[in-house]
């Protein structure tokens, strides 16, 4: 018998970038789209339009260059936003409308200071508006979790008329237990006349830690699609984890009786794409991705592994698309080994890439004897940095002394957007201070270094520095990453990259 799908609904482009509060650009954003495509979800949230001029312009481009998946935008249920919702996504193959208004009494008197009869005619003419521009509408009444149950079934079925073809049911506030949530679901199936003809969707925060738990609770009940984000990323707390949830469905399929179109190899990738351009690092022991997730400290759980890895490992960390830490190339490795490499490991590469791309991998072998696939995930990030982000400034050198009698002293050498270079000098409280001041010299971009953190890319002395920062600017912040096998040059990098950041937005 054929299993039932569940639909992947991917949001880390609209809750989770807008609750980050960090500004990417278009390509960062597209970067990410053409990403959750080869992972296969079946629906990009791409945006909320209305919201932004940015926003508007990321749906638009994401719509028009990423074919296969649904793309939906998200609209208040105000004529204006349907409109630009679908200004923004009339261009992709599949598009998709995605209402919502809050339908809880705390909301509804407190936030939106309507009654609950003006809220019901907002939804129902919202979603006609949007059916009048496309055939695919998602409803979600915000809240859904403590709306009252003779309201909910009313406004659902009345959406169901007005042509929504699928109903998310939100625990907006992370407050539902697994229990709950699906009994919740099951009602809505019993009491909605017409609710066997659209698909029921959930969208779970995880206040309590209960995101994953409580999609999974939904699917067993019938739910066919969930929403969540690459990494949990999203409001607060963040939404239900998608490869949680998709790992979860794929590693209990005989248990749940459905499956996903998702190709689980490309999860590894997509989670350190979004964390690198995010600026979000994923904690060590998260499910899934996380760098101990299939890590074995127990020499019982070793042994064990070693023997037969079934006996401790419940899914193959093949399969999630874990690059292997063995040795891969050397300084003596040449062009064409680096392309078979980088493609295993999924990059495509054009010639002119691949040509920087080897110029990298040459610097970084004469400074690190063993270059293993982590290192090329780090320096392929380097180079989608640079890509992505126009370099209006350029680093060409940085210069450091230091010491416990000395005053650190930083030089720095910038070519600037006009082609000419700049050099500053500065004393600081630190080596990397005295950088960030000289850089400051000479970009004279106004900033608040809200985050520096420095991550060894992998193990041993001659690791790979992994510097992430955000600084802030007018409310509004920027995430710079920069590597190096110096760590003083990856801040200077993670620096640049983050100032050439606002240059870009402002
Ligand atoms: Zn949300």
């Amino acid at each position: 018998m054929a299993k039932d799908k569940v639909t992947i609904f991917d949001t880390t482009l609209r809750d989770g970038e807008q609750s980050a509060g960090i500004g990417l650009t278009t390509h960062e954003k597209l970067q990410i789209a053409k990403q959750l495509e080869m992972l296969g979800v079946d629906v990009i949230e791409a945006g909320f339009a209305a919201s932004s001029p940015g926003d508007f312009q990321a749906v638009d481009l994401i719509s028009k260059e990423v074919r296969n998946p649904i793309i939906a935008s998200l609209a208040r249920c105000v004529p204006g936003d349907v409109d630009s919702a679908w200004d923004a996504i009339q261009s992709a193959s599949r598009p998709r409308i995605h209402v919502f208004v809050s339908s809880s009494d705390v909301q509804i008197m407190h936030q939106l200071r309507k009654n609950p009869e003006e809220v019901f005619d907002m939804a129902v003419s919202s979603v006609e508006r949007a059916k009048s521009y496309c055939e695919d509408v998602e409803f979600s009444p915000m809240d859904a979790t403590r709306t009252d149950m003779d309201y909910l079934y009313k406004l659902l079925t009345a959406v169901i008329q007005a042509g929504a073809t699928t109903l998310n049911i939100p625990d907006t506030v992370g407050y539902a237990m697994p229990w709950e949530f699906s009994d919740r679901i099951s009602k809505i199936k019993e009491n909605v006349p017409g609710i066997d003809n659209v698909v029921i969707s959930v969208h779970c925060h995880n206040d309590l830690g209960l995101s994953v738990a409580n999609s999974l609770a939904a699917v067993q009940v019938g739910a066919r699609q969930v929403e969540g984000c690459i990494n949990g990323l999203g409001e607060r707390a963040g939404n239900a984890s998608l490869e949680e949830v998709i790992m979860g469905i794929e590693t209990r399929q005989e248990m749940l009786g459905v499956s996903t179109n998702i190709d689980t190899r490309q999860i590894y990738r997509t989670s350190r794409l979004v964390s690198d351009i995010t600026g979000f690092t994923i904690q060590p022991n998260k499910a899934i991705v996380g760098v101990n997730a299939f890590r074995h400290a127990s020499g019982i759980h070793q042994d064990g592994v070693l023997k037969e890895r079934t006996t401790f490992e419940i899914m193959d960390p093949q399969s999630i698309g874990w690059p292997s830490s063995s040795l891969v190339l050397g300084k003596l490795s040449g062009r064409a080994g680096l392309r078979s490499r980088l493609e295993e490991m999924g990059y495509k590469l054009t010639d002119s890439e691949l040509n920087q791309a080897f110029k990298a991998f040459k610097d970084l072998a004469d400074r690190k004897r063993e270059i293993t696939n982590a290192d090329l995930e780090s320096l392929m990030s380097s180079q989608r940095r640079t890509s992505d982000v126009p370099n209006l400034y350029t680093l060409s050198s940085v210069k450091v002394t230091s010491g416990n009698d000395s005053t650190p002293t930083a030089t720095v050498t910038i070519d600037n957007p006009e082609g000419s270079s700049i050099i500053e000098s500065s004393v600081g409280t630190g080596p990397v201070d005295a950088v960030y001041k000289a850089i400051d010299k000479v970009v004279q971009v106004d900033n608040e270094l809200l985050e520096y953190r420095v991550e060894a890319v992998t193990e041993g002395i001659d690791a790979i520095g992994d510097v992430s920062i955000r600084i802030s600017k007018e409310n509004t912040i920027y995430v710079g990453r920069g590597s190096d096998t110096d760590i003083i040059v990856a801040s200077a990098k993670a620096y640049m990259n983050a100032i050439n950041r606002v240059l870009a937005f402002n």
